[in-house]
């Protein structure tokens, strides 16, 4: 060789050289402005993981132009300046790939920052409803005596006038039923006693609690069709005409007429005088030929005037009988009655009674008569 063939030789080398340090420097600075855009659209929060995920995938997909780069042969030199990650040197050679990196990175920060679409609340899907299996309600059987020989029967006079050989309180209701009945029949049913009702036709919508009350182990017995003193005690007939009124309305409630019976304003009573005389000793004669038994009381809760709750409770209590026939009324404008109830109830079980629900055993009470 000689000097020109070796100054040129020595040229070509030169540019060749040249050449190369460009090719490196370029190459150098394409990779590091690469790495900074990636670096700038790399999501850094920990919540962004996917979305690094996601620009990871998209990298990969310019893994070719980056072997490209490296089949370039230029030693290694790219990787040496810095580009930290594969993902990054393989995105290095700087064309629409690089470009598309980052778009699909700046895309996923963006969808990655974008308020989250809330997930749909479920619809709370409603718990089925377990059909019950229907319990059948068991009615209990009311405990209540044997009533088969509680019709009026002329042949049956066998009545007891002894004193119960056990504390006992017969619950007698006069004048009803009423609007209160109801809820006499619910109080007496809350604490499983029974009781007498002594029933009118004032109030014929509530006929009906005539059977209830019966049916709920209750004694009825006939008090007055008309409960007017001047009408029933005019005569003895009148008074049969009026008790028979109220018998019939008995009978269509509870199937037959009853044996028991009670005189308004008591066998002792003396307004009757004023419309015949003498008509109590007929009447208290009579009834019993026919096969009835009047019941009076000893003892009242006094309701029948205007008391006080209080007092009735206190008037009821004082009775201190062995056997107690107690007065009592459910007729329209008794509330007291109602209101007083539960404490008679409760004051005369604390001292031992137990109620009863008058039959044809049940202690006979009478009043002395003045007319
Ligand atoms: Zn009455």
């Amino acid at each position: 060789m000689d000097k020109w063939q070796q100054r040129a030789y020595e040229k070509k080398k030169a540019r060749e050289k040249q050449l190369r340090r460009r090719l490196t420097i370029a190459g150098g600075v394409a990779v590091a402005l690469v790495a900074s855009v990636i670096f700038a659209v790399l999501p850094h929060e920990p919540s962004m993981s996917s979305t690094s995920g996601q620009v990871a995938a998209g990298a990969s997909s310019t893994e070719h132009a980056g072997a490209v780069y490296y089949a370039d042969g230029t030693e290694g030199s790219v990787s040496e300046n810095g580009a930290a990650t594969a993902d990054v040197s393989d995105t290095a050679s700087g064309d629409t790939s690089v470009a598309a990196a980052t778009d699909s990175a700046a895309q996923s920060a963006a969808a990655a920052t974008a308020t989250p679409v809330p997930t749909a609340t479920p619809a709370p899907t409603a718990t089925p409803v377990p059909t019950a299996t229907p319990v059948p309600t068991e009615t209990p059987a009311p405990a209540v005596p044997d009533r088969s020989d509680f019709a009026v029967d002329p042949n049956n006079q066998n009545w007891n006038f002894d004193q119960t050989a056990e504390k006992t309180v017969y619950l007698t209701f006069d004048d009803g039923p009423s609007y209160l009945t109801q809820q006499v029949l619910d109080i007496l049913d809350s604490y499983g006693i029974k009781a007498t009702f002594f029933v009118t036709a004032q109030n014929p919508d509530y006929f009906g609690l005539i059977k209830e009350a019966y049916d709920r182990g209750n004694t009825i017995a006939l008090h007055s069709y008309t409960h007017e003193y001047d009408q029933i005690y005019a005569s003895v007939d009148a008074f049969f005409e009026d008790l028979d009124k109220i018998a019939a309305i008995v009978q269509e409630q509870i199937g037959y007429v009853p044996c028991f019976i009670r005189f308004p304003g008591g066998a002792s009573n003396g307004v009757s005088r004023h419309y015949c005389e003498g008509i109590m000793t007929a009447l208290s004669e009579e009834v019993q030929a026919r096969g009835y038994q009047y019941w009076d009381w000893n003892a009242a809760t006094g309701d029948g005037e205007s008391v006080t709750t209080e007092e009735s409770i206190a008037n009821a209590l004082s009775a201190e009988s062995q056997t107690i026939v107690l007065l009592c009324h459910d007729g329209e404008l008794k509330e007291t009655t109602v209101e007083a109830l539960p404490a008679i109830i409760e004051g005369f079980q604390e001292r031992g009674y137990v109620f009863k629900p008058i039959d044809r055993t049940s202690t006979v009470v009478h009043h002395e008569i003045f007319n």
